[in-house]
């Protein structure tokens, strides 16, 4: 599919079996409408009619109450003022808003939980999704922005000023808050309530390494109080959904609104994200230019590697293993004897050139006709670099063009090409960064990949605390849908 500037028809397949709504023109976020037409529908399964419900419910939300409007001020105000005092009339808005933090595919999980959980509780959810957000994303919203407003006098004044550098020690986070004592009172039968009143805000802190308190945000009797405090800060880099599904009073409304349980970020990822015309324009010409010709089978292969000491040749070895071990490459004989894969190309992302020009080695330039592809080497990871972000985003929508993936273990950037594909990836296993040595977590026997149980990303850190039954519990034992991730051992996701 061409870009063409003829009117366009939109039809069922653009809108994704109504996961989208079509108040949104082509032009304005081409990417939206033309997702279809890029990527073969691998997953089958379509959203659920609840799920389509829920997000256009959350769509209105988002309109009435969102920044610029009359709801929006008002709250602002109250929380500028340090309003105390639960928000009764229905009129008032709710809000969720989500910080900024750590790289691309981490901040895009933990928008999609985010967004989930905003949904869960009628909230509306707004993004402080760092300088470069608006270049990166077209809105989700109809008529409204999900971005936080940075400037207009507030933004200096509020707690917001002081989330720079934030790491859970706020006396305002929910842990601190139910240890501190006083805030909270406890009756005979475990109800929580607001002591005095519930607080203008609280921080939620769920990054890895989070407290035994900042994990009761996983249980009811939690979620019931912080129902009354209308504005709460999301600080996670977690794929939290997992967790939700495990929080009791959320369970009955995500059983309605997924009823395959192993395609909600792949719903959700449709449904949020859409990349900038800018950011499409790069991703539909180098797909045209270098993988589409001669309707190619692609493999994408995704390198991350997170242990500086671990040796490159390493990694190598096992892509090259993994792609012959599970046949990933057509191969056909030649007239020689020799294997060539005439209907194939690859496409590598890494932040390290290396990885692209040894595998094209590898496979002898000619014997994969469709060639090996790497769009960038970025060298590493940056901060706060809008078009370094904007070759990230593009690489993880081409991997999710691909028919197979290869991906890094631990890492949430492979996570979203394979969510927003619908293909299960073959992960390599890798060593996380903390590692005192690389080859720490590693088994030597194990196999190069492994085929991962479902397109779900993983939650790298459960809470494993089960509420009611006051004690710990085997995560992969309490629902059938929930499973141990094969790369990240403590971690868990929907299947
Ligand atoms: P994770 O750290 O692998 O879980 O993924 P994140 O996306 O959260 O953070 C890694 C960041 O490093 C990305 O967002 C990019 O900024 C950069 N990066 C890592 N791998 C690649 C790659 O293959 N291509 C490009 N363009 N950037 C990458």
């Amino acid at each position: 599919p061409r870009d063409s500037e003829l009117p366009f028809n939109i039809t069922a397949d653009h809108l994704l079996d109504g996961l989208l709504t079509s108040d949104f023109s082509h032009k304005s976020c081409r990417s939206r409408y033309e997702f279809a037409a890029y990527h073969k529908k691998s997953l089958q399964h379509k959203p659920s009619p609840y799920l389509i419900a829920k997000l256009r419910k959350q769509e209105a939300l988002q309109k009435r109450c969102g920044p610029g409007t009359a709801a929006y001020k008002n709250a602002v105000r109250r929380l500028d003022a340090g309003d105390r005092g639960a928000v009764s009339d229905d009129d008032t808005c709710r809000y969720l808003v989500y910080i900024s933090y750590r790289g691309l595919g981490n901040r895009m999980l933990a928008i999609a939980s985010s967004f989930l959980y905003a949904v869960l509780t009628d909230r509306v959810l707004l993004v402080d999704g760092g300088k470069d957000a608006g270049e990166l994303f077209c809105e989700p919203f109809p008529g409204t922005t999900w971005l936080l407003p940075r400037a207009g006098g507030w933004f200096s004044s509020s707690p917001l000023s002081r989330l720079r550098g934030y790491l859970g020690g706020a006396k305002e986070s929910l842990g601190n808050v139910l240890q501190s004592g006083g805030a909270v009172t406890v009756s005979a039968d475990g109800n929580l309530t607001w002591s005095v009143a519930p607080p203008p805000y609280l921080y939620l802190h769920l990054a890895g390494g989070y407290e035994f308190h900042d994990k009761l945000f996983f249980c009811g009797a939690q979620q019931r109080l912080l129902g009354e405090v209308p504005w709460l800060f999301m600080w996670t880099d977690n794929y939290l959904v997992p967790g939700l599904f495990l929080t009791p009073p959320f369970a009955g409304e995500l059983d309605a609104m997924f009823p395959e349980k192993d395609a909600v970020f792949h719903h959700l990822g449709r449904y949020l994200f859409h990349p900038t015309n800018a950011v499409w324009h790069a991703v539909t010409r180098y797909y045209h230019s270098n993988l589409a010709a001669g309707r190619r089978r692609v493999v994408g292969v995704q390198i991350r590697v997170f242990q500086k000491k671990q040796p490159p040749q390493v990694v190598l070895d096992q892509v090259l293993s993994c792609v012959s071990a599970e046949k990933l490459l057509p191969e056909t004989i030649t007239g020689n004897g020799s294997t060539s894969s005439s209907h194939a190309a690859v496409l590598v992302t890494s932040l390290s050139p290396w990885y692209g020009e040894r595998i094209r080695e590898e496979y002898g330039g000619k014997s994969i006709a469709g060639g090996v592809h790497q769009p960038s080497h970025e060298g590493r990871q940056r901060w706060r670099d809008a078009a370094h972000d904007m070759r990230a985003l593009s690489e993880m929508w081409l991997l999710s063009m691909c028919d197979a993936l290869v991906t890094s273990g631990y890492s949430t950037f492979g996570y979203v090409a394979g969510g927003l594909a619908g293909l299960r990836p073959w992960v390599m296993p890798s060593a996380p960064m903390w590692a005192d040595d690389w080859r720490e977590g590693l088994d030597p026997n194990d196999p190069p990949c492994w085929r991962a149980a479902s397109v779900e990303p993983c939650f790298h850190s459960p809470s494993a605390y089960d509420c009611a039954a006051g004690k710990d519990v085997e995560l992969d034992k309490v629902r059938p849908y929930i499973r141990r991730c094969v790369d990240v051992k403590c971690g868990i996701k929907l299947v």
